[in-house]
């Protein structure tokens, strides 16, 4: 057969990747198939515009993000009816964040989607640069159900917002060994952001102003599911995608058994595409060693499928297998869309309804406990697991153990899985509300708005219920996202304690009760607290020279037969107190009115009283 020339790269790209993959995908042999059968006699112009440079060169190779710029503006002018080619942001290199709004619906803004009742679904590639299989997958995808050839219906009963490169710069710091654990494309963008950021730990805190932009476009749009497209790291295997939906173990309990629903009915739906699906990330317990099996969990917050269950909506993190070649993935991702598209359009009606009665929930939980963390419990179960034949050597490289697989040997692992996932830390949620003091409500304020929690600022002083003290704090000696962040243990105790006027409240009583939990009670995973942003309240600023400490000693043992007393006790069961000068001395330092009283109090305070309006 002659075929058009624009096609032999593709033809040769199929047949690399037969060379490549031990068990060629149907899936991608399908999406090949399909690039070849749309191929015209003369192709036209229009078509032409609309293909990706991934498509043309038969998913070897993927554009520059400038192509995503000439894709957004193409398919507007193609759809003007459908399609919505927006900015809704500007990376710190100048470039645009584009956003593609797609509907057949007529709304083709928030409002206009939120007055219809319209579900609207946030599907984004791109937050690791590298891991690109989303962008090309989604533009292909689009055009298929635009063009009616895939998904027909679908654009009708939803709002699809597409970001297809949410790390814009990072996508232009372009290389071929990127990812060293990843087969294709030829070059690809890199992890982080051009300040260093790793966006898919950036959710609660948002330092970067691609998460600022992308909170922004959240809030405006409230989708009731995000889908996170990535590919994975780790061990070599058979499985090709894996497929985690929060709420499924985690937030609100009703949300949780249609967050099951969502994730194993699109876990059906690619298993009949040819797909082998897990329902959890595939790393294991000890890194590089397969017989410690697989631990599943519930990310925290600072992830994109910790953060959703935050605000009552769904989260997806879709992992393709990076082992697997640029055509299988692109494959494989595209039909992820598809089905989390049929998804929508057949239960998100439901799905707003049941997240709205979430949100009242959530609006109930002063008093309760509250869970913040989550992890797997020592309880294991075996299940087959779709591995290659592989040996744990020495290596005389490394000179430690080493897994070598072998990709030419199929071989089912009797795996561990840790899947009873418990609370790890729970939290009660106060009467009323947090107070933050005036000194931090614009830092703070900034960031619960960006978030779209709810506050007021207070005209007058208020009076505090409950403070946070730390009996031990220490930062982590490791730089962690450009913060020292601050491992402190402590706990709430009713102290009465007033803050000035210029004060935020905090209601718990509203719909975001858990994501402002998750931001100031100090023992959530991805708190304020946690990432050392009030770590100047936990450094000793003050100190007493030891020569005056000793005489305030002796005046305090002179004036106070009962404090000397327990100052011998202290002395007699003690050692190690008894062998440091310093925490001798701190001990009547302490007793002392020059005391910091502030030293390790936490500035945010809770209130069990609303203040009044
Ligand atoms: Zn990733």
């Amino acid at each position: 057969m002659k075929l058009p020339d624009p096609f032999f790269p593709v033809m040769i790209a199929f047949f690399a990747a037969r060379r490549l993959m031990p068990s060629p995908s149907p899936s991608a042999l399908a999406l090949l198939l399909s690039v070849l059968a749309a191929a015209p006699a003369g192709a036209a112009p229009s078509a032409d515009a609309l293909a990706t440079v991934a498509e043309r060169s038969g998913f070897q190779r993927t554009g520059r993000y400038e192509e995503v710029q000439a894709l957004c503006d193409a398919f507007q002018a193609r759809w003007p009816d459908a399609v919505r080619c927006q900015d809704f942001g500007r990376t710190p290199q100048g470039r645009p964040m584009k956003v593609l709004v797609v509907s057949r619906s007529g709304a083709l803004d928030p409002q206009a989607a939120h007055a219809a009742g319209l579900p609207v679904l946030l599907v984004q590639g791109g937050i690791h640069a590298g891991e690109i299989d989303g962008k090309d997958a989604g533009f292909l995808a689009l055009r298929e159900l635009l063009s009616g050839k895939a998904g027909k219906g679908l654009l009708e009963k939803q709002v699809l917002v597409f970001v297809p490169v949410f790390n814009v710069d990072g996508h232009e710091r372009f290389g071929a060994w990127n990812r060293p654990n990843q087969r294709g494309p030829e070059q690809m963008g890199w992890r982080v952001t051009a300040q260093g950021y790793n966006l898919n730990r950036d959710y609660m805190k948002a330092d970067a102003p691609e998460m600022q932009a992308m909170l922004r476009l959240v809030q405006a749009w409230d989708p009731v599911a995000a889908i996170d497209l990535h590919v994975t790291d780790g061990a070599k295997f058979r499985h090709d995608v894996a497929i985690q939906v929060e709420p499924a173990y985690a937030g609100d309990a009703e949300l949780r058994v249609a967050g099951r629903g969502f994730r194993d009915a699109v876990i059906a739906d690619l298993r009949k595409r040819g797909s082998d699906p897990l329902p959890y990330y595939p790393s294991f317990v000890v890194n590089d060693d397969p017989a410690s099996g697989i631990a599943d969990g519930v990310s925290t917050p600072r992830f994109s499928t910790g953060y959703f269950l935050q605000r009552n909506r769904f989260g997806m993190l879709v992992e393709t297998h990076s082992w697997r070649d640029y055509p299988t993935r692109v494959a494989i991702t595209h039909d992820t869309v598809l089905a989390v598209m049929r998804q929508v359009a057949a239960h998100g009606s439901d799905w707003l309804r049941l997240q709205h009665a979430a949100d009242a929930r959530a609006a109930q939980l002063a008093g309760q406990a509250v869970t913040l963390e989550y992890k797997a419990s020592a309880v294991e179960r075996i299940v087959d697991f779709h591995g290659y034949h592989y040996t744990r050597t020495p290596s005389d490289v490394s000179g430690t153990l080493m897994t070598r697989y072998d990709e030419s040997q199929p071989e089912t692992w009797h795996m561990r899985l840790f899947d009873d996932v418990q609370p790890k830390v729970t939290a009660v949620a106060p009467l009323a509300g947090y107070l933050v003091p005036a000194e931090y409500a614009a830092s703070v304020g900034a960031l619960l708005a960006l978030h779209g929690v709810e506050f007021r600022v207070l005209p007058a002083a208020q009076a505090a219920t409950g403070a946070w003290r730390a009996d031990e704090a220490t930062p982590e000696g490791k730089s962690n996202e450009g913060h020292q962040r601050l491992k402190a243990k402590g706990s709430w105790r009713p102290e009465a304690r007033t803050l000035g006027a210029g004060a935020l409240y905090v209601p718990v009583a509203q719909a975001k009760s858990r994501l402002l939990m998750g931001l100031l009670e100090p023992d959530a995973p991805d708190s304020l607290l946690g990432w050392g942003e009030f770590n100047n309240a936990f450094e000793q600023k003050e100190y007493m020279e030891p020569y005056v400490a000793e005489e305030v000693a002796r005046e305090q043992l002179a004036r106070d037969p009962a404090l000397a007393k327990e100052f011998a006790e202290r002395l007699r069961s003690d050692a190690a107190f008894a062998a440091d000068p310093q925490a001798r001395l701190d001990f009547f330092y302490r007793r002392h009115s020059a005391w910091d009283e502030r030293y390790r109090l936490y500035p945010v305070l809770r209130t069990d009283v609303e203040p009044p309006r």
